[in-house]
């Protein structure tokens, strides 16, 4: 083995120990199954635009459990590959014999990118969001097998993406604040008695415990459902993602700058949510009859188990209605682990009339 082929062996192993093992649990992909906002949208997408499937070839991408390969066979297509790198394909064959549709539906253990199909497919149907819709990266894999398996007039299943953001007010920012606090004056603490009782002195590893604690309370993004009235301003499109056409190199970082107006009377900006919806619209040539909808936005009655992101602000600034922001965004994968994501987000603030001065944030979504 050559030493970049090795590199990439142990970077499979790598990413198989800290990605695709979560996926190899039942309770994990139930998790996902009982999802009823995703369940449903592509449950929907599927039966109520048959046309894609009967008689036609498909793809699962990141089959699971299988339920996507299951349905399309279900709604009529001749012969579905559901592809899962992890153990999980054994479970998802066993569930399509149940299910007697092993005539129709192949499960394959692998990676996509490794797999060899006998034949190019009419669609490609695959669930690979993230938080925040790219987390995870997994989209890579479906540009992959899209490129090598769909025919030129095929569909993507879903067939556009879109990335949200909003300005929010929210209680965590002062909690996750209490709780770098209290962590850190318990480092205190553990200094005096490690030097009291056992005579070593740790107040050099101080700054490095203080910058850890930092990135974990305050500089990474939390998962939460919001309640719509947490949202303070006007939300905005920061990426839009055709399926059929996208490049790696198109979604590998997001850069927007956009404004917002506060809609709220008088609040504080506790910072940002981010979130994505995703469309199953079939293609221009061969477009759906029944177009679906999957959000993820806040919602007082359907949320999801992908969430909002939230990235605090501290501190949080006091704002009234009407005033602006101007926001950069620009989000990229972190170096040491591509699945993960690293944001610079900034701000301007125009109150009454009076540009305020840059405030620059880091922010992790680990
Ligand atoms: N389709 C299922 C599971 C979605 S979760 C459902 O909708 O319920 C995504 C799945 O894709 C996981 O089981 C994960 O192991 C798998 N996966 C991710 N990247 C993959 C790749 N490159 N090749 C094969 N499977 C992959």
């Amino acid at each position: 083995m050559g030493s970049t082929s090795e590199a990439a062996a142990v970077d499979k192993r790598v990413d198989f120990a800290n990605y695709f093992c979560t996926y190899g649990f039942l309770y994990h992909q139930k998790e996902m199954l009982c999802d009823r906002v995703r369940m449903d949208a592509y449950f929907n997408a599927v039966f109520q635009n048959k046309h894609h499937f009967v008689d036609k070839t498909v793809l699962d991408v990141g089959a699971g459990s299988g339920i996507l390969a299951i349905w399309s066979a279900q709604a009529g297509a001749k012969k579905v590959y559901a592809v899962e790198a992890t153990k999980m394909a054994e479970h998802a064959r066993q569930l399509v014999e149940a299910n007697n549709l092993h005539n129709v539906v192949e499960v394959i253990e692998g990676s996509v990118e490794d797999v060899d199909l006998p034949e190019k497919v009419d669609v490609i149907i695959s669930e690979w969001m993230g938080y925040f819709l790219l987390r995870e990266s997994m989209f890579d894999s479906v540009i992959c097998a899209r490129d090598r398996w769909l025919k030129p007039n095929g569909v993507m299943y879903p067939s556009h993406a879109r990335m949200w953001m909003a300005p929010i007010r929210s209680g965590l920012v002062d909690q996750q604040m209490k709780d770098y606090e209290e962590s850190v004056d318990d480092w205190d603490c553990f200094i005096n008695e490690t030097k009291c009782y056992y005579g070593v002195d740790m107040s050099v590893l101080t700054k490095p415990y203080t910058e850890e604690q930092r990135k974990y309370y305050l500089e990474t993004s939390i998962w939460r459902n919001l309640h719509p009235n947490q949202i303070i301003g006007t939300t905005v499109v920061i990426k839009e993602i055709d399926c059929l056409k996208a490049t790696v190199n198109d979604i590998r970082t997001v850069h927007a700058s956009f404004s917002s107006s506060i809609t709220a009377e008088n609040s504080r900006l506790c910072g940002f949510a981010g979130w994505f919806d995703v469309h199953f619209r079939g293609s221009n040539t061969n477009p759906a009859q029944q177009e679906i909808e999957l959000t993820t936005t806040p919602s007082e009655d359907y949320g999801t188990h992908w969430g909002q992101q939230v990235f605090l602000l501290h501190p949080p600034p006091r704002v009234q209605q009407g005033d602006d922001l101007i926001v950069n965004f620009s989000m990229c994968r972190s170096k040491e682990n591509h699945r993960l994501m690293e944001i610079d987000l900034s701000y301007e603030m125009k109150q009454s009339g009076k540009l305020l001065p840059p405030v620059k944030n880091k922010i992790f979504i680990e």
